[in-house]
């Protein structure tokens, strides 16, 4: 069987972002009051998604797909980069090793299923099939993981 190739988005998917920016001691500091994704380090320490992690281990051990992480990270906070990167791998191990793509052009991947929370960074343009998780058709992942295996 061919494998599809199904990518899924980080923040709001399988990384809490919006609970950890908001609880950060530098959230309503200036200068990043006005542009919180840029604390340094903020993406350091998010709390998983509610059953997101067992969720794409199952994901990663199907036959159906093969997985990638599709994420944007901040232009101006180049320690998110990293930070991602090292997140991935305590959350997954070498499971994920060579399977994180970073980009700001979601659109211009190829690939038959995304999953992601928003339409941003070229999501809604996706060639393949938009998951829009956290949506009333895919509120969260147990109803995803149905719909997927
Ligand atoms: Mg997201």
């Amino acid at each position: 069987m061919i494998k599809k190739l199904l990518y899924i988005d980080l923040d709001g998917v399988v990384a809490d972002f919006v609970t950890a920016m908001n609880a950060h001691p530098l959230r309503y500091q200036p200068p990043y009051d006005k542009d919180p994704d840029t604390i340094p380090g903020l993406f350091k320490n998010l709390k998983p998604i509610k059953e997101a992690i067992s969720s794409v281990n199952k994901l990663l051990d199907s036959k159906k797909y093969e997985v990638y992480f599709l994420s944007t990270a901040p232009w101006n906070n180049t320690s998110a980069w990293t930070d991602k990167r090292i997140w991935l791998e305590e959350q997954f191990g070498d499971k994920i090793n060579r399977k994180f793509i970073l980009t700001h052009r979601k659109d211009l991947v190829k690939g038959d299923i995304l999953i992601d929370d928003r339409p941003n960074n070229g999501a809604k343009d996706f060639e393949g099939e938009w998951i829009h998780f956290g949506s009333d058709t895919y509120p969260n992942w147990e109803i995803t993981l149905k719909h997927l295996l």
